[in-house]
């Protein structure tokens, strides 16, 4: 499969009638596309896939799922956002090598990266060598498997959000406001669900969720341990919504997962964002829900060294003004 191959399964979607947009742009300054489905008003949730450059298999099982829920009207109430493939630049590496990479200086650190070899078919960063699934602002750089320089896989970045994928995410999420976030990788066939010094209460919610989850799929639920700065543990800590990171493809399948795998994998998949979004309809007086306004959110804004990010410093006025407004409320 070649990277535009993979980007016209996505724009397929228009046929069967789906919109695509752009939730954002990649350091090359790709589109980051992505659909919705349902209905834009009442609960939403967002399944992201393709964080990691060498996992463009999950940007397949999210088209899937998008027209399955869409061509069978089955959506009720409420609407899901899918970001088919987070990290467009990374899979256009996988996929077509540095064919098409702009500059000679970045082909030539991409391949000293890659260990003098031009197949980059393991590669998981973005193009500046940062694994966007450990950018973001949770816990930033102390996960167990952190690495503190430019790297295929498990480089943190020099700060947190100094990734433009990740700042569009981040810019997306809370524009759209997800009660629920799913985030798709390969392999294992595991769901990961929590985060460090997350509340017993909230705990206790998502594990009722995801276990609704992991029935489906056959996936077990596990407590996240030792992994920080991702997507999921950055919805936990920052939004406080549940958040859970799917690893698809059986264990014992070699990276990157193919599309002849596909089928199996959608075959467990299926249901799961229709079953996704009941949940977070059934569970949304339970979920602390953040009212945030379009206009507050300061697109591109970097993080200020030795300052918290911009999400956080974001996040954390949304709070208090939202407490402020119960507290108000309940007088
Ligand atoms: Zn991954």
């Amino acid at each position: 499969m070649t990277y535009q191959e993979l980007i016209n399964q996505i724009l397929q979607l228009q046929d069967d009638g789906l919109e695509i947009f752009n939730a954002g742009k990649s350091v090359l300054g790709k589109n980051i596309l992505a659909t919705h489905v349902g209905d834009y008003s009442g609960v939403q949730i967002l399944i992201q896939g393709g964080i990691h450059a060498r996992e463009y298999i999950t940007s397949l099982l999210l088209v899937e799922q998008a027209r399955n829920l869409f061509l069978n009207n089955s959506i009720k109430s409420g609407g899901i956002y899918f970001i088919f493939l987070t990290n467009p630049d990374g899979a256009e590496l996988v996929l077509d090598g540095l064919n098409n990479i702009p500059c000679d200086i970045t082909k030539q650190y991409l391949t000293i990266a890659n260990n003098s070899s031009t197949d980059f078919s393991l590669f998981k960063a973005n193009i500046n060598l940062v694994d966007l699934n450990t950018n973001f602002d949770a816990n930033w750089g102390e996960g167990a498997q952190n690495v503190r320089c430019p790297s295929t896989e498990d480089f943190i970045g020099f700060y947190p959000e100094s990734e433009r994928e990740v700042k569009s995410l981040i810019d997306f999420t809370l524009r759209v406001k997800p009660l629920l976030t799913i985030s798709y990788h390969t392999k294992g066939e595991v769901i990961y669900y929590g985060f460090t010094g997350q509340n017993e209460q909230s705990v206790a919610r998502d594990l009722a969720i995801g276990e609704s989850f992991s029935e489906l799929t056959g996936y077990p639920l596990i407590f996240t341990e030792n992994s920080t700065g991702g997507y999921k543990d950055w919805c936990i800590q920052k939004l406080t919504i549940p958040s859970y990171t799917f690893e698809v493809g059986n264990e014992n399948l070699p990276h990157p997962i193919t599309i002849e795998n596909l089928p199996e994998i959608y075959m467990k998949n299926k249901d799961i964002p229709l079953v996704a979004l009941n949940k977070a309809i059934e569970y949304q007086k339970e979920i602390d829900f953040i009212p945030i306004l379009e206009q507050n959110i300061v697109k591109g804004e970097s993080y200020e060294p030795h300052g918290r990010s911009i999400s956080s410093r974001l996040c954390s006025l949304l709070k208090r003004r939202s407490a402020y407004r119960s507290s108000n409320s309940k007088k």
